[in-house]
């Protein structure tokens, strides 16, 4: 695993959504924290992956482990209420969670229902939103750092992201407005733009496969990127090296982005 510097995150705290197995983003973003000496609390949706991430988050001494659905209020409150009374603040954000009805990443967009709709804005953006604003009383003053996981089919259409595309669109602008929000507060926001990665979330898109391949022949670079790539961006944006960097879409994709048809 590549790394910073070894002593960066020490008597950091980093509250980490999104893993569901080691596969995850969120558990190579972890992973770097937890390098860098920051301690963890990890978040888990449903007792079937509870069962998955309790045993890795152990294996980095996890300070918590605790179940969220982010489509909660309630469950929210209660991570956060958790969180406040365990360290009393909070340093990093890692928001790794994104969800649509698998009939909504496939075949054609304009048939998105409503409720697809609804689900995948609610799950993928809002809750951006949603844990943002929890955890703003506890990051004020520390120098914090919230980063969100996006794709680049919230720029273009990739075909079968569909809704997933809209969805990341808004949470790409949520990026935005709530580094200027919270900007005054030392507080940064910055998305990480990935190139695909064979993930659970990522097996849900119908040819992900096809996706992966046509990546790798496209790309400037031909290789397609790993979680550890993500895992070490995560960390130059949470460290002193990204202290000035926020409201940003930074991509690690082997410069995919830059490409025209
Ligand atoms: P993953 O399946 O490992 O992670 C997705 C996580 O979202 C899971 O842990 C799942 O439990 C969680 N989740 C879904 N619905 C939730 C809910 N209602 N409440 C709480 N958690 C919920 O897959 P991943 O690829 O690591 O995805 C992480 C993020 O990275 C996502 O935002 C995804 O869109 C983004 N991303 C992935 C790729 C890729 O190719 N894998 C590329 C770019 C961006």
């Amino acid at each position: 695993m590549s790394n910073l510097n070894p002593k960066w995150f020490e008597g950091k705290k980093a509250l980490v959504l999104g893993v569901a197995n080691e596969r995850s983003l969120a558990w190579s973003i972890a992973q770097h924290l937890h390098q860098g000496g920051a301690q963890l609390a990890f978040t888990f949706l449903g007792d079937s992956l509870e069962r998955r991430v309790r045993p890795l988050a152990e294996s980095l001494q996890a300070d918590l482990i605790l179940p969220c659905n982010v489509t909660d209020d309630a469950q929210l409150d209660t991570l956060f209420s958790q969180i406040k009374d365990k360290w009393g603040s909070l340093d990093y954000l890692i928001h790794s969670v994104a969800f649509a009805n698998k009939e909504d990443l496939e075949g054609r967009f304009v048939t998105t229902s409503r409720e697809g709709f609804r689900m995948a804005l609610d799950v993928s953006a809002y809750s951006l939103i949603a844990t943002a604003q929890r955890a703003e009383p506890l990051m004020e003053g520390h120098e914090a750092s919230i980063i969100t996981l996006t794709y680049y089919g919230a720029k273009k259409v990739v075909p079968n992201y569909n809704i997933m595309g809209v969805a990341k669109a808004a949470l790409e602008a949520s990026v935005r407005y709530l580094a200027y929000d919270l900007g005054p507060k030392k507080i940064r926001v910055n998305a990480i733009s990935a190139g695909p990665v064979k993930t659970l979330a990522a097996a849900g898109i119908r040819n992900f496969k096809t996706m992966l391949a046509s990546s790798q022949e496209k790309n400037p670079l031909h290789e397609n990127i790993s979680g550890d790539d993500v895992g070490a961006l995560a960390a130059f944006l949470c460290s002193p090296l990204g202290k000035h960097i926020t409201g940003s879409t930074l991509y690690v994709d082997s410069g995919a982005h830059i490409m025209g048809g």
